[in-house]
């Protein structure tokens, strides 16, 4: 946990999001400006900054946030037309907020590829 960390005080309920999941190791929750339809943050509940920060066993995390977006993309009823999911890493990447989160956008088409 940081103090000054605003997704850690989501965890906490410091201040109040609007859950879709949530589970010992993770919680995801609507984004506050969403970009799209369907804009879900799944962040570990572990404050780790960054992709780039990453350390060894890290991984396994990250693994099981693959594992929830899928169950959440099933809940939701998006798994079958798909979605994009996005992890913004450090200033050039645009990442805002330095806790580790994972944009799982859905709802429509997205037509402009990054890559
Ligand atoms: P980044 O630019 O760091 O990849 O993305 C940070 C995301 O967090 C942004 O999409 C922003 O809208 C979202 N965000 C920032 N503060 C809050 C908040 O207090 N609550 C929620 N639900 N989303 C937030
Ligand atoms: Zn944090």
């Amino acid at each position: 946990m940081d103090e000054n960390c605003t997704f850690c005080k989501i965890i906490k309920g410091e201040i109040p999001s609007n859950k879709v999941y949530e589970d010992e190791e993770i919680l995801a929750f609507k984004d506050i400006n969403p970009a799209a339809p369907i804009h879900i943050l799944v962040i570990p509940k572990k404050h780790l900054e960054s992709l780039a920060t990453m350390k060894e066993g890290d991984e396994k995390i990250i693994s099981k946030i693959y594992q929830v977006i899928n169950i959440i993309a099933e809940k939701q009823g998006f798994k079958e037309k798909g979605y994009r999911v996005i992890v913004n890493c450090g200033k050039d990447g645009g990442q805002e907020v330095p806790h580790l989160h994972f944009h799982l956008l859905a709802g429509t088409q997205f037509g402009d590829k990054i890559v």
